[in-house]
């Protein structure tokens, strides 16, 4: 199949989306940003092997690939619009790639997110997505402004992703509802777009949570320039369906899983009524599970008094290092 070709059978499709002036089909596309507001941009690769494994599902990988996206565009407060789509595709298999699209656009439509352009290339499979979005001119939230006693609040539950790439490979034809209900936490996330947005003048900073609580709340702590964190564990937010799991391989997928996507938020003390009212109208639980504090560290207690937390804080890419004396 011919790269155009294959753009026009799976990718190009007639948007809603008002502001896309022109979109697939020229060597650019033309967006529209409204008056008084700003472009927020994110990016995300998944690669295989990696990110994914070649069992997960082509719709499952084409829904990911923008949910991650998404997630980030979460995570400012943004508006989702636009995506790009770069795919490295060692084959045109016309079942996956009909698959991998309309996974792609079952989320893209739910958020009337235009796909305006890409790229297509042979090789190893890999797929990166760039999104963008509106907010209003200096209402974007960042990872920056925690203040101390702000409390800590995460949307959602976590380690589900976690505990579900802990059941492995066979657990769907043998699992039953829970069982797929763990898989699409982990192959299907949901962004928490609408509570992203009810956050500008009550978050203090934003982060959503793709690398395990511990590193991401780390990512707060770091770039408000603050010393540390309580997270009182009993707070945690831990899904029904891992009920049968033992509770210290909770906590450490809840601490350290990662591939989350809920939101991590500080917010301060005076408006977690506030919190509260928002989480009955969004319709998702928010959580209050801790605070920011002035002392060195994320600690951990149980019912306020400090215990060990699990040795890795979250995930990590590593390379092998290359340079001076290597030949
Ligand atoms: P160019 O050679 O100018 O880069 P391409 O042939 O790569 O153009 O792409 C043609 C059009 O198709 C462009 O508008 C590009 O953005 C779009 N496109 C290419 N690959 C994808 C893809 N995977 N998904 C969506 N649009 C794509
Ligand atoms: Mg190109």
């Amino acid at each position: 199949m011919r790269e155009f070709d294959l753009i026009q059978r799976f990718f190009d499709r007639p948007t809603r989306q008002g502001q896309v002036r022109l979109g697939i089909g020229d060597d650019g596309a033309i967006l529209q940003v409204p008056e008084a507001h700003e472009l927020v941009v994110v990016t995300d690769t998944l690669v295989e092997g990696v990110h994914f494994r070649a069992t997960d599902g082509a719709d499952n990988l084409g829904y990911k690939a923008l949910a991650v996206n998404l997630s980030d565009l979460a995570a400012m407060g943004a508006v989702p619009i636009w995506a790009l789509l770069n795919l490295t595709l060692p084959e045109a298999n016309e079942r996956w790639l009909g698959q991998f699209s309309e996974g792609f656009f079952s989320l893209a439509s739910q958020y009337d997110v235009a796909l305006v352009g890409g790229d297509t290339t042979r090789g190893p499979l890999c797929v990166s997505v760039t999104a963008g979005g509106w907010v209003s001119a200096g209402q974007a939230l960042t990872r920056s402004g925690a203040g101390v006693s702000d409390r800590v609040w995460i949307t959602g539950t976590i380690g589900d992703a976690a505990l579900a790439l802990a059941l492995g490979e066979q657990s769907l034809a043998s699992g039953g509802s829970e069982t797929r209900w763990l898989l699409d936490r982990l192959h299907r996330p949901t962004p928490r777009i609408g509570i992203g947005q009810a956050l500008y003048g009550l978050a203090s900073a934003v982060i959503d949570i793709s690398d395990g609580l511990l590193a991401d709340l780390g990512q707060i702590v770091g770039a408000s320039g603050q010393a540390g964190a309580i997270i009182e564990a009993t707070s945690l937010p831990l899904s029904p369906a891992g009920e049968s799991y033992p509770l210290d391989d909770r906590m450490t997928w809840a601490l350290t899983g990662g591939d989350d996507y809920e939101l991590c938020m500080t917010v301060p003390q005076a408006k977690s009524e506030r919190m509260r009212r928002l989480s009955k109208e969004a319709g998702v639980s928010l959580t209050d599970i801790g605070c920011i504090t002035d002392q060195a560290g994320i600690v951990l207690t149980r019912a306020g008094v400090p215990i060990a937390g699990p040795s890795r804080a979250g995930y990590e890419h590593l390379w092998p290092v290359i340079g001076e004396g290597d030949s």
